[in-house]
């Protein structure tokens, strides 16, 4: 892992983790984003922090969620925005899940632009559609702070149990194959065009998340470096 926090001398550091569901951005941004000193924001777990909560934007993002569509754009942006407002945020964030719509990814321009800031780098996981099936339907949740398992590769130290906040693992009904496929499908429908929104750009960098995670982290780290020893 990186001990390198950004410091003012190198600038701020906005990266996004693009990829569908099941690639592993949430798994990867937990491991990274401490290492850089900027906030790990997944917009899939503030979604479900609001269901969770009962918010009024919880009980409008629930029926989208549970069929595999996407949440309206206006929602998720104000969402999102908003998050990006908090101190925590001023230093950089890296962004799990958001943009997934070419129109929230302007959205995002937008925001950053208005703090004379800009994506540094769209880390983009490539990962096979029959790999992500499995995936999902082997992934635990920590219904605590959203960190996810798979028994197979990395599991808890005890079973059923969250290591780093204790709480109950389930599995999300999302992650049902059916409802799997449907994400998949909008994630090449909706999602793919941002892809190329930041391939057009020059600032994506796709990396095999089939290997192994430590390997993932490794590659993504790499990326992250080369982005802000350019930016110094
Ligand atoms: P995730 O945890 O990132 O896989 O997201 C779970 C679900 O939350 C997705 O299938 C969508 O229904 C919703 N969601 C998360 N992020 C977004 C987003 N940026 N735009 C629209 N819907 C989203």
């Amino acid at each position: 892992m990186a001990s390198s926090a950004v410091s003012a001398a190198t600038g701020v550091l906005d990266i996004l983790l693009l990829g569908p569901v099941g690639a592993g951005k949430g798994t990867q941004a937990r491991r990274i984003a401490q290492g850089y000193g900027i906030p790990h924001i997944a917009s899939g777990d503030l979604l479900r922090k609001h269901i969770r909560e009962g918010t009024p934007l919880g009980q409008e993002a629930q029926a989208y969620m549970e069929s595999g569509a996407l949440v309206p754009d206006d929602l998720v942006i104000g969402m999102i925005l908003d998050r990006m407002h908090q101190p925590d945020a001023t230093n950089g964030v890296l962004l799990d899940g958001f943009p997934r719509t070419v129109a929230q990814a302007q959205a995002l321009d937008a925001e950053l632009a208005d703090k004379n800031r800009s994506v540094k780098l769209a880390l983009y996981l490539r990962v096979p559609p029959d790999v992500l099936l499995d995936r999902a339907a082997n992934r635990w949740n920590c219904r605590v702070c959203g960190t996810t398992y798979d028994y197979r590769v990395n599991p808890p130290a005890v079973a059923g149990v969250c290591d780093r906040e204790g709480g109950e693992l389930f599995q999300r009904a999302d992650d049902r194959p059916e409802v799997v496929t449907e994400r998949i499908r909008v994630y090449l429908r909706d999602t793919e065009p941002v892809v190329s929104y930041y391939r057009t750009r020059g600032i994506l960098r796709e990396v095999d998340g089939t290997v192994d995670i430590a390997g993932v982290t490794a590659e993504l780290q790499r990326w992250i470096e080369q982005a802000q020893s350019e930016q110094v």
